[in-house]
């Protein structure tokens, strides 16, 4: 298990150190500003949708190392989904770093998303690694003046 977290944390610190993605998209349909204040992660989210399938997904923002390997990550795993699915994604992410550690069935749905299941045993940063996915979420909900915050 110990290989197994180094290299979940290779590749966050990798995702960290060269974000995916970190750009503001020319051409954006919906755009949500998310913040973490027990943290100072801050997050903008922009997508690009085409009957529904989302063709473009970006981020820029300023955070901890785990927001934004996990912004960086979430915009990887979301081109070409539906907003259903991604909105599907997004609960089994949320369910999967907020459920108990031990069962840890259905991760693999999430694919390299699962390298956040660790998360789990540090509820401080629950909220970093979630921050980008509530805010895709309100982005997905036609987006608000307001930004999201984790503590609402
Ligand atoms: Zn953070």
């Amino acid at each position: 298990m110990s290989d197994l977290r180094e290299l979940y944390q290779q590749v966050i610190l990798d995702h960290n150190k060269s974000p995916r993605n970190f750009r503001e998209l020319d051409q954006f349909d919906h755009k949500a500003d998310g913040h973490n204040p027990l943290c100072g992660d801050r997050v903008t989210v922009f997508l690009k949708l085409d009957d529904g399938r989302i063709v473009d997904v970006s981020f820029q923002g300023q955070g901890c190392a785990i927001s934004t390997a996990s912004a960086s990550m979430m915009t990887e795993s979301l081109k070409g989904k539906t907003v259903a699915e991604a909105q599907a994604m997004f609960q089994e992410f949320h369910d999967m770093v907020t459920g108990s550690c031990e069962s840890m069935s259905g991760v693999s749905k999430l694919g390299k998303l699962a390298v956040f299941q660790g998360v789990c045993e540090f509820p401080m940063r629950v909220k970093c690694a979630t921050i980008a996915w509530h805010t895709l979420n309100a982005a997905l909900d036609g987006g608000s003046d307001q930004p999201v915050s984790t503590e609402e």
